[in-house]
């Protein structure tokens, strides 16, 4: 069983606002999802071997989601000077990336075998190999809740995280499932 207050003590150390147990048994991969994805409207469809169509259909996800039960939901929020303060959004994001990556880095000591699940694309490599050639780091790229067909807010609630903290607030989640 995890230690989740000593998860949540790494989390917090690591620049993240919120850290939550996950039940990998609660997450529901929806095709609605991965519709979205296919408008393209973040560029990275068909462009990264963690991005649809190269991270596998929803079934491929699924089983490799099955392979876990227990996990953390990692958050960073950001607060906004108006509802239209897109600095600060992109400012929480890169934040948020930075969190995860630190956080990534010292987790996988603990859990080698860990699937870490990200706000956004892969970004291990400059220049991802898809489609030409293998993933480089094929146990160690990561792909975005969204990828997977997860619809972020289900994955909170279901685990009783808060996914809204307010207006003019901005929250970018992630997950690492770990055993
Ligand atoms: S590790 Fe590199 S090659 Fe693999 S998905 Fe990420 S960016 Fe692409």
């Amino acid at each position: 069983m995890l230690d989740y207050k000593e998860l949540e003590k790494q989390g917090l150390a690591h620049g993240f606002s919120h850290v939550a147990p996950l039940d990998c048994s609660t997450i529901e991969l929806m095709s609605e999802v991965r519709a979205m994805c296919e408008k393209n409207t973040c560029h990275r469809y068909g462009k990264c071997w963690s991005c649809p169509p190269g991270c596998g259909s929803l079934e491929e996800c699924q089983k490799i989601i099955d392979a876990y039960q227990h996990g953390i939901i990692v958050q960073t929020v950001g607060e906004l000077e108006d509802e239209l303060d897109g600095e600060t959004m992109m400012e929480t994001e890169a934040l948020h990336k930075e969190h995860f990556l630190s956080l990534e880095k010292e987790l996988r000591k603990q859990y080698p075998k860990m699937r870490p699940i990200s706000a956004g694309s892969c970004v291990k490599c400059k220049v991802c190999t898809y489609p030409d050639a293998p993933c480089r780091f094929p146990d160690e790229a990561f792909s975005s809740m969204e990828a997977y067909g997860m619809l972020v807010t289900q994955v909170c609630k279901a685990n009783h995280m808060e996914y809204y903290y307010g207006p003019c607030t901005i929250a970018y989640t992630s997950c690492f499932l770990l055993e």
